[in-house]
């Protein structure tokens, strides 16, 4: 019940200006022990909901696992057992570091508050943070830091979009989303381009919407390979507003092909595993589009194939060596939505935000998300 009530204050404070997000870190990883140290402002620490002291930069603590509860320490002695700690940031641009230690972990920085808590028996690192800084650090994480500031704007919409249609995901587990990749890449603040923060600021509470005013899925992939993929071809059915569209923009990009030589050991075997015997036919396969299936007849698609033999992409032809057979393919990733390498070029040429967003997404409309109504989410 109380984190029912925590996740419609994100709603309710959403109507007013900024918005907190709770995001569980090193997610999968199952972690013991964590080292937390202040780099940048004033932390007060919380102790299971009581204040207990300020820390300024430097202060360094330790927290582990005691079964269904925590021990904090600091370098000194022990501070307490808790059922929960929690590190408020006292300004909006405190800076902590966190390190998993059991097992060990990269350290990361990251913003605002983060708290810690015992659930079923697994101790959680939580940052509490403002949505559109978020938002900036996912953006860094998922398309790096040397683009231009129309593609950081449409990333910013894209990833907010998400944000917004998954705050429920890990609602049982008390947080809203993990930091990989089941949710998206989180690794800490962004922090190596300044315009990521722009983009941000300058779309703030943007989202995409389709047709019938619903929050959109908004896929996106490193390299379509001049064509994107139609969402039914790589998922299950098809949505209005994922179309395939023809892309001039990232074909010349070194992701925009790829070769992969596979024995004919290995493709006699996947193709025996389908039920196919005669497989002196399936030695040469062109394709000039993107489409679903590699043998409708045997209920075989594309993707299928991809991830059996780890592909880049669907989009592939198949010719004959002396081995076996060689793939010849072009893009990187599902190909669906917006193709992030098309999109820096884009804005790299001059096209804006919405040029981009419009070229990949059909029909869509960009509305402010604070003034949704609840059930459109
Ligand atoms: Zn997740
Ligand atoms: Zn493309």
């Amino acid at each position: 019940m109380r984190y029912f009530l925590l996740f419609i204050s994100f709603i309710w404070v959403g109507h007013v200006s900024s918005q907190t997000i709770q995001i569980s870190l090193f997610n999968s990883k199952n972690i013991n022990a964590y080292t937390l140290s202040i780099r940048q402002g004033r932390y007060i620490l919380e102790g299971d909901g009581e204040k207990l002291a300020e820390y300024k930069k430097n202060s360094i603590f330790f927290i582990n696992r005691r079964g269904n509860k925590l021990e904090l320490r600091d370098r000194n002695s022990q501070i307490g057992i808790f059922k929960e700690v929690k590190f408020v940031n006292q300004d909006e641009n405190c800076i902590s570091l966190l390190r998993g230690v059991n097992p060990t972990t990269k350290t990361r920085e990251y913003n605002d508050a983060i708290a810690f808590r015992v659930n079923d028996s697994k101790l959680r690192a939580i940052n509490h943070i403002d949505l559109e800084k978020y938002i900036a650090a996912v953006i860094e994480a998922e398309g790096g830091a040397s683009a231009t500031l129309e593609y950081y704007k449409a990333q910013a919409v894209l990833v907010r979009t998400y944000t917004i249609k998954s705050i429920y995901k890990h609602a049982e587990e008390g947080f809203n989303l993990c930091d990989e990749v089941h949710c998206q890449a989180y690794h800490g603040r962004s922090s190596l381009n300044p315009d990521i923060y722009k983009a941000t600021r300058a779309t703030a509470g943007e989202v995409l919407i389709d047709s019938d005013s619903i929050l959109c899925m908004t896929p996106f992939h490193s390299n379509c390979g001049g064509q994107t993929s139609a969402a039914g071809i790589y998922w299950q059915s098809d949505l209005s507003y994922l179309k395939s569209v023809f892309d001039p923009f990232c074909t010349d990009h070194k992701n925009a092909s790829w070769h992969k030589e596979v024995s004919l050991l290995d493709w006699e075997g996947f193709l025996q595993l389908k039920g196919i015997q005669d497989t002196e036919s399936f030695m040469n396969y062109r394709l000039s589009k993107r489409q679903k299936y590699f043998s409708e007849q045997y209920n075989i698609t594309l993707r299928n194939i991809r991830e059996h033999f780890r592909l880049r992409s669907t989009f592939f032809s198949i010719e004959p060596t002396e081995n076996g057979i060689l793939f010849k393919g072009k893009g990187y990733g599902h190909g669906i939505g917006m193709c992030q390498i098309g999109a820096m070029e884009m804005a790299n040429v001059g096209y804006t935000y919405l040029d981009i967003i419009h070229f990949y997404f059909q029909h869509v409309t960009l509305t402010d998300y604070r003034e949704m109504e609840l059930e459109r989410y």
